[in-house]
C-alpha cells in the first residue's frame, strides 16, 4: 500500500525542509506544488504564465489549475511507493480532489504533520531563504548557510531570494494561509491523521520531532 504524508504548516514553518529529509529516509518523492509552479514559470508554459499572476501577489493558484498539476505529477511512476506532499493541499476543495485522486491509486492520506511556529520566526526564516535555481532546495542566511556561499551544496547551481519571500508579500502569504488553508487543520484532524510538531526549534531538532511521530513502514 502506497504511504502519502502530507506536510501542513505556514509559509516559511520548514515544510520543504523536514520534506526533504523525510523523501531522503524514506525514498519517496518530495512533491512541493510550488517548486512546480516555479519549474512552469522559468520554462514559461501556459500554465506558469498563469501561476505567475498569483504567485506574485501572494495569492493561491486557484485550485482546478493547481489539482490538474498535481493530478499530472502522480501519473509520474515514482509515486507508485506514495510520496511527500508539501505546499499541496492549501485549500479543503484542493484536499478533497486528493482523497479522490489517492482513491484512484488505493492510497489515502496517512499522515499530516502540522508544522506550527510564531509569525515573527516565519518572517524572519523567509526574509533569509536562499533556494537553488534548480533543484529548489532551500537554505538560509544564517540558520542553514550553504557550503559554498551563493551555490546549492547538492548540485551548485545559483541560488536566488524568491521574490514572494520579501516581507510585504509573505505577511499577505501568511493571511492567505490563515483564511484558506488553516482550515485544513480542523479537516484532519476530524480524519484523525493530524500530528502537531513544534517547528521553532532548530531544524535537527524538528527533524527529529518529525520522526518521533512517524509509524509508516
Ligand atoms: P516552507 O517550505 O514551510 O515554506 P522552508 O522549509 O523553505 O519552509 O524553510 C524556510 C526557511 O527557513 C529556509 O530558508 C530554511 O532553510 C529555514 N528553516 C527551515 N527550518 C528551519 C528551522 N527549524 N530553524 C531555522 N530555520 C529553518
Ligand atoms: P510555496 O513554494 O509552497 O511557498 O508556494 C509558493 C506559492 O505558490 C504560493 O504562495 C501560491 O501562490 C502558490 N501555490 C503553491 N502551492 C499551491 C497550492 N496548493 N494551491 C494554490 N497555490 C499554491
Amino acid at each position: 500500500m502506497p504511504t502519502y504524508i502530507v506536510l501542513l504548516g505556514p509559509p516559511g514553518a520548514g515544510k520543504g525542509t523536514q520534506a526533504g529529509i523525510l523523501s531522503e529516509k524514506f525514498k519517496l518523492p518530495h512533491i512541493s506544488s510550488g517548486d512546480i509552479f516555479r519549474e512552469n514559470i522559468r520554462n514559461n508554459t501556459e500554465m506558469g504564465k498563469i501561476a505567475q499572476t498569483f504567485i506574485s501577489k501572494g495569492e493561491l493558484v486557484p485550485d482546478d489549475v493547481t489539482v490538474a498539476m498535481i493530478r499530472d505529477r502522480f501519473k509520474r511512476p515514482d509515486c507508485v511507493r506514495g510520496a511527500i506532499l508539501d505546499g499541496f493541499p492549501r485549500t479543503p476543495p484542493q484536499a478533497d480532489s486528493l482523497a479522490e485522486m489517492l482513491r484512484e491509486f488505493g492510497g489515502k492520506v496517512d499522515l499530516v504533520p502540522f508544522i506550527t511556529a510564531p509569525a515573527e520566526a516565519l518572517i524572519e526564516r523567509l526574509a533569509g531563504r536562499w533556494s537553488c535555481k534548480e533543484c529548489g532546495h532551500a537554505f538560509h542566511s544564517k540558520f542553514n548557510p550553504p557550503k559554498t556561499p551563493g551555490h546549492c551544496d547538492f548540485d551548485q547551481s545559483a541560488l536566488y531570494q524568491r521574490d514572494d519571500d520579501k516581507p510585504d508579500t509573505v505577511k499577505h502569504r501568511i493571511d492567505v494561509y490563515q483564511q484558506q488553508t488553516a482550515p485544513l487543520i480542523d479537516y484532519y484532524k476530524k480524519g484523525g491523521i493530524l500530528t502537531e510538531v513544534n517547528g521553532f526549534g532548530s531544524i535537527e531538532e524538528v527533524a527529529t520531532l518529525m520522526n518521533s511521530i512517524m509509524c509508516v513502514e
